[in-house]
């Protein structure tokens, strides 16, 4: 029997992240598993809720990961996952966009941004500029994965 996925919840607010370069190629659901990962989001669905963790949407929610980036050591650590809608999770991290990220679906995101953090548009460039700040760093170190709680055998 599994324990369940641990509830830490470091940010609650949905902040633009950007996946450092050296990060593209990981693959968390084939590093877990896909079995463990199907497992996890059962057990985040029955603690947290059926649908966006931000939003409340119920509608094309699915599993995203969230990493801490641990700047000074170039280790960045599998430290929660989310139940997001696809909006949420796009303007988490724009990666997880499906399919090419159009300026209308950018424009969209921006709109949901706001929204949710219930901000304005100088708000939100001042959290773009941070963001690129944080990626240009980033992209400067040769990353490595730590999965965290989610690496250990819990069997
Ligand atoms: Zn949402």
């Amino acid at each position: 029997m599994s324990s369940p996925a641990p509830v830490l919840r470091p940010w609650r607010r949905l902040a633009f992240t950007f996946e450092p370069e050296s990060c593209s190629e990981y693959d968390v659901v084939e590093a877990i598993g896909s079995d463990r990962w199907c497992d996890l989001l059962r057990q985040v669905v029955e603690l947290r809720g059926p649908k966006c963790e931000f939003c409340a949407d119920d509608e094309e929610v699915a599993l995203y990961r969230l990493w801490s980036y641990d700047d000074a050591r170039g280790i960045r650590t599998l430290v929660d996952v989310e139940l997001l809608c696809t909006m949420c999770a796009v303007a988490r991290t724009p990666e997880n966009a499906p399919g090419k990220l159009t300026p209308a679906l950018g424009f969209h995101v921006l709109g949901h941004y706001c929204r949710i953090n219930d901000i304005g548009a100088q708000d939100v460039f001042d959290d773009i500029d941070y963001a690129f700040a944080e990626l240009e760093l980033r992209n400067t170190i040769e990353w490595i994965s730590d999965l965290g709680f989610f690496g250990r055998d819990h069997e």
